[in-house]
């Protein structure tokens, strides 16, 4: 699926993957291959006016504009962390609504960290999207687009984009059908030729939209945000838990294809007091027992807009991460990056919202 959004009027064109790119331009009268030509300008050459496709008909240019626009996503604020490289974007919608996403660069690969939702459902009590609530899901074109954006800044210096990850603001299942829609174009080597083991989507656990996901023919790579290994504790940061308990959680994760996921990463917000201790690396250690290629991601908090939550010292976040070692678990520490630029998922808009 990738119908794009059909405004009153008129079509997202850059919301269209290239089976309805090849629909509408049959509609309209043209030959087939014009939805190649038209797809390259957009997903390949940035271009964003019609009038700029210079090697289609002006006849042709002229049909596609009655029926086509591009979707609006303006750069609002960027900020450069001077600690550690990441760039972070504030983007405005076409209803002024604002939303953030990341460039990411740990000195060899540049790995953006999009949004897919004008704030959040999932009322996670460590993150600033979730205060603002869930105002709207993005559109194909809205998620597509900030990663053309983030490309056109690393163009600069000749430099684009390897990884990304949908972790900034939104519950990406919450907004599957535009997210797998997006998908379909940021995979497709004719749209932003991604491999899928180069796109991860970041999930609080919404199972049953878990097994959806795979349902596609190429899923990408899944990182679900636990937490904690016990339901009460984690209930009291994620709602969500209060839906799907953790033992569903891992029964659909344990039962997903081999041959399709390549593997899943458990991420673990480490809290000061709250879910850092040896009884807690215990419990997760017996929670993940049976689940093939798995690793934990243990992130450092960044304290932010949050109250109420601080991060562990540097000797209690490595006994923790010992402890997941000594007992066979794959596990890595994530910093927060951008502590300096509101790094964390929603704190820049919040800022903004702040100040405005
Ligand atoms: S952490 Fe993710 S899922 Fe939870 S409220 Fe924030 S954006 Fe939503």
């Amino acid at each position: 699926m990738c119908k794009g959004e059909i405004l009153p009027e008129k079509t997202h064109l850059d919301s269209l993957s290239l089976k309805y790119l090849q629909e509408l331009v049959i509609g309209l009268g043209m030959p087939k291959f014009r939805a190649m030509q038209i797809y390259k300008w957009i997903h390949h050459k940035n271009c964003e006016e019609i009038s700029d496709m210079t090697d289609i008909s002006v006849a042709d240019r002229k049909k596609l504009s009655e029926v086509g626009v591009f979707t609006s996503l303006d750069v609002s604020d960027i900020r450069k962390s001077a600690k550690d490289g990441s760039v972070k974007f504030l983007f405005r919608l076409f209803d002024g609504e604002l939303i953030e996403a990341v460039i990411l660069n740990d000195g060899k690969r540049f790995t953006a960290c999009i949004s897919s939702q004008v704030g959040c459902l999932m009322g996670c009590t460590f993150c600033a999207t979730a205060k603002l609530g869930l105002k709207r899901n993005l559109t194909t074109g809205e998620i597509v687009k900030q990663v053309k954006r983030l490309n056109e800044y690393l163009a600069d210096s000749e430099k684009k984009l390897n990884n990304l990850v949908f972790m900034g603001m939104g519950e990406p299942l919450d907004n599957l059908d535009n997210v797998k829609s997006a998908l379909t174009i940021l995979l497709d080597d004719n749209g932003y030729g991604f491999s899928h083991r180069k796109i991860t989507l970041s999930t609080c656990g919404l199972t049953d939209k878990i097994t959806e996901l795979f349902e596609m023919d190429t899923p990408v790579n899944l990182a679900v945000s636990v937490n904690s290994p016990d339901d009460e504790i984690r209930k009291e940061i994620m709602p969500v838990a209060n839906k799907y308990p953790l033992s569903s959680l891992m029964d659909v994760l344990k039962k997903l294809p081999l041959t399709k996921r390549k593997s899943i990463t458990i991420e673990y917000v480490l809290l000061k007091g709250f879910n850092d201790s040896i009884e807690d690396a215990k419990k997760l250690v017996k929670m993940l027992k049976g689940l093939d290629k798995v690793k934990v991601n243990l992130i450092t908090y960044n304290s932010g807009a949050e109250a109420g939550f601080s991060s562990p010292s540097e000797k209690e976040t490595l006994k923790f991460q010992e402890y997941l070692i000594s007992n066979n678990v794959g596990v890595f520490i994530r910093k927060s990056l951008g502590s300096d630029i509101e790094g964390a998922c929603g704190q820049l808009r919040a800022k903004h919202e702040d100040v405005s």
